[in-house]
Formats: C-alpha cells, structure tokens, sequence
C-alpha cells in the first residue's frame, strides 16, 4: 500500500502534536497515577501508551482523521494510562461464578474451601508457624506430622505422607518402590486423566517398567499370579475415575489381590484418585470405596487428592504400611515435591471436620454443595428467573429448568446430581435478536466479562446456568452485577 504525501503530511502533524513524557507527567491529571502506583509504574505506561501512538500514526491510514481523537488532550490520555494501570493492579487469578454443573471443576480450581480453612491460611500467611519445628521438644519437626495422626485416624493407614497432589503422590511412590523394578497394572486401567497424567508416562518417569495384565474388560487374579516375577516391586491398582467399562467385565478386588501381593511379598499400591474418607452414601451420593476401606481391605499404600472429594487444598495424599512410608519420605523427590505451609494450614483444618461426620454436610464445603436439595436449587432458580430475564433483554429467553450437575474431577464420572438452573435461549420472534450460534456465544463473553465472569456451558443452541454451586451467600453479589445500571446492554455486542 502506498501512503500518499498528503497522508505523510498529516502523519508528521499528528506526531508533532502528541505531548512529550515530561509534559504528561506533570499535569494534574498524572500526579493522583503517581501517587498511587509510583514514578517507576507510571511512566513506563505513559512511553508504552506514546509509543504505539506513535507507531499507529506511522502506519498506513486510508482516513484522514488522527488514529486517537484525543491524542493531545493530556487529560484523555492520563485517563487510558489511569485504566491500564488499574487493569494491571487487579489480580489476574479472579473469582467466578461456577454454573457450569461440575462441582469440583479442575478448570475453577476444584474444591471450595470451608471457613476453618480459609482462617488457617489468614493465620499461616500472617505470622511465623511451628511447620518443621517441635514445640514439645524445641527441636526440628517434619511438617507431615501437623497432619499425619489425623490422617492414620481418619484412614487406618499405619503412616501418611503429604505432597503436593496426587499426580506427585503416584510419581514419587513409584519412584520409591519401583524403579528399575516391574509393576504389574491391568489393561483395564491404564487411565489418562485431563492434563497430561497418564499411568503409562508416569510409570517410565518413575524409572518403573509397567507390566500390563490381562484385557480392556476382563482382568483375572490369575493374570496379575502369571506376570509375578523377580522383578515384580508392586500390584498396582488404578481408580477409572473418568470412565466405566460396561458389559462383558471382569476385575480384581483389592482384597484378592492384596492376598496374591502377600504371598510374593510384593505391596498392593491403589490410585484411588478422588478418595474419600465418608461414606457418600450415608448423605444420599453414590457410593464411592473409602480410603479406610481400601486399607481395610488389604492395600499396602493408598494414593489420593486432597481437592477432589475430600473438599480440601490441593495436595497428594499417601497413606499405608509405616516401611514403605518411611522408605517414601526419605527419596529425594519427596523433598522437590513437598507442601507448603499454606496447604496445610488448609488441610489440616478440613481433615479435622471428618471428626465429626454429623456435621460434615453443613461444615464442608464441596459435601454442601453436592448435597443440596434440589428442590431448594429449583426455588432459587425461580425467583432470579425474572431478574436474569430482565438484565439480558427480550432478546434472549430465560427459562428454569431442571437440569444435573456432574461431581467432577474424575469422581464418579456416571453418576448425576438432580439440580435446577437456566436456560437461556436467543429469542427466535425478536426482530433485532442475534443471529445464529454468535448470539449464544455474544452472551457468553458478555458473562464472562462481568466483573465477577459467571461462567456457564453451552449444549444444543442453549446456555445452560446451574444453580448447584449458587449459595445464598454469594446469591447478592450475583444479582447485583447483573442488575447494575451501568452495565453495557449485552444487545450491544457486535457480533
Ligand atoms: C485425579 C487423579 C489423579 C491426579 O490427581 P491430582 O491431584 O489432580 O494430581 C491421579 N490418579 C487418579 C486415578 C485420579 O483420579
């Protein structure tokens, strides 16, 4: 493209007009920024804003009008540089609504925290804590102990070690026990779960050689007795925790399994991923093998997360035979993969309130959330479907409806939670309703862009909006930004 002389007439003047740094600096309008984000902060946004003044005037134009209206008003200028600092003040990591009907989403950080927790980690992030210091003796600690006692309670483990997750739990117990060793896993459960965990990887990372066993439906004990060998350092049982294998099938029981592991003197490790220390279903969920039990059962380590059903922070949970744990905690991966103070100001706190397991449904978060009655949700439901309705205009169609939630994370994949939400369909009798799947999709962004994004999910020409995860207490905050007068119109979103 040619630019014409004129055009490179009117590009010098434009540049000649742009105020220089010292003179945007000095003006009032700059001396609150300054103030409040420093010299440092301040000016390095106002020669970013002139520089790409500067280069936009420089580029091709076919218009003659400058490429910001305002580029020599100081004021209008101060007041982009006033955004783009506020922008960069505010935490990149925000809080959302999840209405997405998966209550434990990894995308949204898995479990909510209950209050004990959250006080935990003011407390933790205020002042010095006794992490690895004895206070009865004076003498080091080892930050596992702040939670290992509970955990042998709550489980029946004989020992407990804690690390960062569960991924960093099977890796380091494999490390541990089996490197340059075979562990035999059936070919029913070689799972990969989201984000780049499978049990294959993590087995060469571990230095460990997997020995499949048996087929994709059927696994017999006498697979897992033919591949024991010399070589054989753990039986190795993994949780499907996002799949099920249906039909024709066949699989080994802990129990039976840890029996054959005895005989060869060969531990009985379980991936239990989700592991949850409660019967589910003494609270209406579906069963779900408890950590206690898979001990019970014979289990020689137990491997599970710390924010999936257990309702805690993230961390990796190893609970078993005091040998082993021993022999775990003293691997040097152990060290690279331990917790932090902060997770265990957290997950002390929760494991805590597994004491009581009468008040569990009310005093944890994520059994709260997942036990909530549908008929409450669809109460909920009905009475902001006019005040939805209302701040997303006549040109969508806003509808309660009974919809199910999904637990997430890999836990119980197949089993749905009865729940109520919205609907939100594009208007199909308004004259100026937005066209085709942009008009789904106009509305989407426009609730992610709130000032708390609520995020939803799309399925058959519809948004859906589950209220499972809705609690009254953030109920408030909800409305009001919908309701707020000032929001723009999501109708003027270009498509
Ligand atoms: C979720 C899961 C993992 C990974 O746990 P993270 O805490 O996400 O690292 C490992 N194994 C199984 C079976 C799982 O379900």
């Amino acid at each position: 493209m040619t630019t014409s002389t004129s055009a490179l007439d009117s590009n010098a003047a434009f540049a000649a007009r742009l105020p220089s740094v010292e003179r945007i600096l000095a003006d009032t309008s700059c001396t609150a920024l300054i103030e409040k984000y420093g010299r440092t902060q301040t000016l390095a946004a106002v020669r970013a804003l002139l520089a790409e003044l500067r280069e936009e005037i420089a580029g091709p134009r076919t218009t003659e009008t400058p490429p910001i209206a305002v580029i020599d008003e100081i004021t209008a200028l101060n007041a982009v540089i006033a955004e783009r600092l506020a922008t960069a003040a505010i935490s990149p990591l925000k809080q959302v609504f999840n209405l997405t009907g998966t209550v434990l989403h990894t995308s949204l950080g898995r479990a909510i925290l209950p209050d004990v927790a959250i006080c935990g980690v003011v407390d933790a992030l205020r002042a010095p804590m006794n992490l690895e210091f004895d206070l009865a003796t004076g003498k080091r600690g080892d930050r596992d102990d702040l939670v290992e006692d509970l955990l042998c309670e709550l489980t029946g483990a004989e020992a407990a070690t804690v690390v960062n997750n569960n991924a960093a739990a099977v890796l380091l117990m494999l490390s541990a026990l089996a490197s340059r060793r075979e562990v035999i896993v059936s070919r029913g459960e070689l799972v990969e779960i989201g984000g780049g965990f499978r049990i294959p990887d993590i087995m060469m990372r571990a230095g460990a050689k997997l020995r499949e066993v048996g087929t994709t439906n059927r696994t017999h004990l006498s697979d897992y007795a033919d591949a024991i060998g010399p070589r054989t350092a753990l039986l190795m049982k993994v949780h499907c925790s996002n799949y099920v294998i249906q039909g024709f099938t066949t699989s080994v029981e802990v129990d039976q399994l840890a029996r054959l592991g005895k005989i060869h003197n060969a531990p009985t490790v379980v991936d239990l991923g989700s592991g949850t220390l409660v019967d589910l279903s003494q609270y209406g969920l579906p069963c779900e093998t408890t950590v206690r039990q898979t001990i019970e059962a014979g289990a020689d380590l137990v491997t599970f997360s710390g924010d999936k059903l257990l309702g805690g922070p993230q961390a990796g949970l190893i609970v078993g035979r005091a040998d082993l744990i021993k022999k775990i905690k003293r691997h040097p991966l152990k060290r690279a993969l331990r917790v932090g103070k902060l997770t265990l100001a957290a997950l002390a706190p929760v494991l805590g309130l597994y004491r009581s397991p009468e008040f569990l449904p009310q005093q944890l978060t994520t059994l709260r959330l997942l036990t909530r009655p549908q008929a409450e949700i669809r109460a909920q439901a009905e009475i902001l479907t006019p005040l939805l309705q209302q701040a997303l205009g006549d040109r969508y169609v806003v509808a309660a409806e009974p919809l199910f939630s999904q637990i997430g994370s890999g836990a119980l994949p197949v089993d749905l939670l009865p729940s109520y939400g919205f609907s939100v369909r594009v208007s199909r009798s308004h004259p100026a309703r937005p066209r085709g799947k942009s008009g789904l999709s106009q509305l989407e962004k426009w609730l992610r862009e709130l000032p708390r994004p609520v995020i939803g999910r799309i399925a058959n020409d519809t948004l859906w909006l589950d209220l499972r995860c809705l609690e009254s207490a953030d109920e408030a905050q909800f409305t009001a930004q919908l309701m707020a007068p000032l929001r723009e119109p999501i109708t003027t979103v270009t498509p």
